[in-house]
């Protein structure tokens, strides 16, 4: 108990998953824990909390970044098991929603065609809808509002459908927007919009007790908003998808690794490097690849690259550099 009372104070993260088979981190900071993304089975993220030392019980809410399957596959299980409330910006609450309901067995290019079939019939009605939201990325294709369905009775208070027949059911549901920072207990947290192929994709940047982590995966490159929120930092959490030619040369068929490739895919290990080496103060103590595909890169590709990217900048107490995994939780990081 005493250990527990002494890692309370303290600033940690911890990675429990990363890459496309499923996200998950911790952030810990003050009396707070923020589990961001719920990419795992409830189960997993509880083991691999507990593997790295957290307890599940004592996570006050999750944030989630996108609602990709590998970043929300054990969201509902996880806040409902956890009683904990779940921070969305609102189209991609809409969207996640709309990927539980009705039908949960779509694959990612029905669901998408489904999005391209709703938005088509919301421009028919755009005259008689006046509550549309823009999501700022343009080229985001599930435009969420105005449409009738299971997600409207789910937000109006009137009627909340039963924990038991929505699947979409959570303890509680907290709206954020990109560029207007927002407190959970201790911790202060500032979405940023990201270019990704999703409703209103974000990273995030984390404070607490005066230490900043940046976290940024699924993006398709830097934009200047972006580079803004990636310096000075203390950590940094940066995507290092891909080896271009491995991708290249790689067994996807070309339509994906044309998605993988575009400015609302991933971002490739040379992309990471060209903004660790040009757009980067160095600052930060900790720098942690993450989000490698399985398929498309190797680890020490990614590292070497990164490596490279940094030599300029040795120095014993910045820029040490981690890899997150997929399969393992990184050790916790503590400040
Ligand atoms: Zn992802
Ligand atoms: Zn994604």
């Amino acid at each position: 108990m005493g250990d527990w009372l002494y890692a309370q104070r303290m600033v940690r993260f911890t990675v429990l998953a990363s890459g496309s088979k499923g996200n998950c981190a911790v952030v810990t900071g003050g009396r707070t824990r923020i589990l961001v993304d719920a990419g795992l089975s409830c189960r997993e993220i509880c083991r691999r909390m507990r593997l790295a030392g957290e307890e599940p019980a004592t996570l006050n809410a999750i944030v989630v970044t996108h609602e990709h399957s590998d970043h929300v596959g054990g969201l509902a299980v996880t806040a409902r098991n956890l009683g904990i409330p779940v921070y969305f910006t609102e189209g991609t609450h809409r969207a996640w929603m709309r990927w539980l309901t009705p039908r949960r067995q779509m694959t990612y290019a029905q669901w998408l065609d489904e999005c391209r079939k709703q938005a088509a019939e919301r421009q028919a009605e755009a005259a008689t809808i006046a509550e549309e939201s823009d999501p700022d990325d343009p080229e985001a294709e599930p435009a969420p509002a105005g449409q009738p369905g299971p997600e409207r009775q789910a937000d109006s208070s009137g009627r909340p459908p039963s924990r038991r027949e929505d699947p979409t059911w959570l303890p509680a549901v907290e709206y954020f927007q990109a560029g207007q920072p927002f407190a959970i207990g201790d911790i202060a947290v500032s979405p940023f919009t990201i270019p990704h192929d999703a409703a209103d994709p974000v990273g995030f940047v984390f404070k607490a007790e005066g230490v900043r982590m940046a976290f940024a995966t699924d993006l398709g490159y830097i934009p200047p908003n972006v580079k803004a929120q990636l310096n000075g930092v203390d950590l940094l959490l940066l995507e290092s998808n891909h080896d271009l030619e491995m991708l290249r040369d790689g067994p996807y068929p070309w339509p994906v690794k044309q998605r993988v490739l575009s400015r609302v895919g991933h971002l490739s290990n040379e992309a990471a490097a060209q903004f660790l080496e040009h757009g980067y103060d160095g600052q930060a103590a900790y720098v942690i690849l993450a989000h490698l595909s399985e398929s498309n890169n190797l680890p020490e590709l990614a590292r070497v690259t990164a490596e490279r990217a940094l030599s300029g900048r040795a120095s014993l107490l910045a820029n040490r550099l981690l890899l997150a995994a997929q399969h393992e939780p990184l050790p916790p990081i503590y400040f």
